[in-house]
Parts: structure tokens; C-alpha cells; sequence
């Protein structure tokens, strides 16, 4: 498939997990890809690894002027933007009582903030283009909550409906705006939960497929929702969760 020749992708969090294997389907599919995170390392290995019609931009998404610049870096390099897919992320525990301002705040800053901060510095160059497709990296913990994971919990909520409203805002203007909301998802982002035998057991244990799902599978549906296989899908939230949310929880 080759379904974004000639279309440039913008990829947050680009360097590593769903976001380094979004980079690699995109390219795959004929996209140019711009990989945005803070991870230098990661982000130029990776696109070194794809070659031509790839580039790293460091970038804070947190920060609103280093985002314009990436904006403004990905069309100077391939003459347009098509696809931002807003997909940074970090969680944070804490009960309430014992969470810091200032992590509620980076939390807020870099799960919610971000994809705002995105899609105002995108959404010009797509309007230029007669159109374009956004995609948000949500989670089922934005529409159900974890013990002792408040500012997450709270920050992809606002993802959910922040995706939502933006689509409305710009479905006669040919912009398609949605959101995925994985579950456990073999990352970086929880590795420590999954190197405990324990824990990984335990997430293996409550969801119906039995196991973690891989990034790949994540940007498989990326690509699918930044595609015009989904053309008439804007404002949908779409779950990928191995079953998770969809069990009630009885024993079988
Ligand atoms: P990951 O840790 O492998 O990737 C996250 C990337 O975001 C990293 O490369 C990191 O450097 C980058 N990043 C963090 N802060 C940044 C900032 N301020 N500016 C730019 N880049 C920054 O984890 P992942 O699982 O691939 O996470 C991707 C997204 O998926 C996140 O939004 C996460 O909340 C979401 N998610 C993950 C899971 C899961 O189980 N892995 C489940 C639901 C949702």
C-alpha cells in the first residue's frame, strides 16, 4: 500500500514505542515523515534508519514556539503537511494528597497542552493544502480511571473530548480529527510494570486476549485513521484494547 505518497506526516513522540513504529509504517505507506521528541538519540537513529524523506526535529512538545517550529521545519522540508499525529506522552502515580503542582502540571502539559499546542500550529498548513487528517493517542484511561493516576487520567480524558470538539470545529473544512485509545501497549512508557513477573501476569490476566498489545498494532490504526481509507470517520475515538474495556469485569 502506498497511501501517503506524496503526503508529509508529522509524528510526536516519534522516537520510540507506538510513535517509533507509526514513523516506520507512514514511511512504509510513502509518507514523509518528521519525528518530533526529546530523545535525540532515539529520534535520529531512527531516522537515519528510514533514510531519505525522514528527518528528526528535537522538540518539546510542552513548549508552543518549539512546536510552531516544527510545524514550519516539516513544510520547508517536503512542501506540505497532511497528517500530525499528536502522540507524546508520559503518566505520572500519586494519590492526590501527595502529587506535586508542578507534576500535575507536566502532565497536563505534555498529554493535554500538547495536542492543543499541535493542532493549532497544523491546522493552518492543512487548510493550505485543501485538508488534512489528525490523529490523538488517547487511552482507555481517558475514559475509565486507574488507582492512583489522577493527572493522566484527567489529561487523556481531555484528549477524548478535546478530539471530539476539534472535529466538529473543522469537518466542512475537510480536516478529520480522531483519537486512539490503546491499552496495555509493550512500551517504553510501562517496561517497569512489565518487567515485574507479577504485574505483567496481572495485565495479561484482565484482559480477554491474554496479552500485551504491540506498537505496531497501535500504528496500524494510526495510518488507517490518517488514511482516506477512513474518510467519512472524524470525531470517533476508536479502542484498541485487547478486549479490556469491553469485559465486565466477571470471572470466566
Ligand atoms: P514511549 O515512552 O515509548 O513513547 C513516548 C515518547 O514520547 C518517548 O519517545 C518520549 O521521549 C516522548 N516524549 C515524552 N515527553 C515529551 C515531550 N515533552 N516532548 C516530546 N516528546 C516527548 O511510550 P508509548 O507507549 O509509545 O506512548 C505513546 C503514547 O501512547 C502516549 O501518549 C501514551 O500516553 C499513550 N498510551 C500508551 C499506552 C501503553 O500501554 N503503552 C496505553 C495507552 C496510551
Amino acid at each position: 500500500m502506498n497511501r501517503f505518497k506524496a503526503k508529509s506526516v508529522v509524528i510526536t513522540g516519534g522516537a520510540s514505542g507506538i510513535g517509533a513504529a507509526s514513523a516506520r509504517r507512514f514511511h512504509a505507506e510513502g509518507a514523509a515523515v518528521v519525528i518530533a521528541d526529546l530523545n535525540d538519540e532515539l529520534g535520529t537513529a531512527l531516522a537515519n534508519e528510514l533514510g531519505e524523506r525522514a528527518l528528526f526535529q528535537k522538540t518539546n512538545v510542552a513548549e508552543y514556539d518549539q512546536v510552531e517550529v516544527l510545524m514550519g521545519t516539516a513544510v520547508e522540508a517536503f512542501g506540505r503537511l497532511d497528517v500530525l499525529f499528536n502522540n507524546a506522552g508520559i503518566g505520572c502515580f500519586g494519590l492526590t494528597p501527595d502529587l506535586s503542582v508542578e507534576d500535575w502540571r507536566r502532565v497536563i502539559a505534555i498529554d493535554l497542552d500538547a495536542v492543543f499546542f499541535g493542532c493549532k500550529a497544523a491546522i493552518p498548513y492543512m487548510r493550505a493544502v485543501g485538508g488534512g487528517a489528525i490523529v490523538n493517542t488517547a487511552s482507555i484511561s481517558g475514559s475509565g480511571a486507574d488507582y492512583a493516576f489522577t493527572a493522566y487520567n484527567a489529561a487523556k480524558g481531555g484528549v477524548i473530548n478535546y478530539t471530539r470538539a476539534l472535529a466538529i470545529d473543522h469537518a466542512r473544512e475537510n480536516i478529520r480529527v480522531n483519537a486512539i485509545s490503546p491499552g496495555p501497549i509493550s512500551t517504553a512508557i510501562i517496561a517497569q510494570a512489565k518487567s515485574v513477573p507479577a504485574a505483567d501476569q496481572a495485565w495479561c490476566d484482565v484482559v480477554p486476549m491474554g496479552r500485551w498489545g504491540e506498537p505496531e498494532e497501535i500504528a496500524a490504526i494510526a495510518a488507517f485513521l490518517a488514511s482516506d481509507d477512513a474518510s467519512y470517520m472524524t470525531g470517533s475515538i476508536v479502542t484498541a484494547d485487547g478486549g479490556l474495556t469491553a469485559h465486565t469485569g466477571q470471572p470466566n
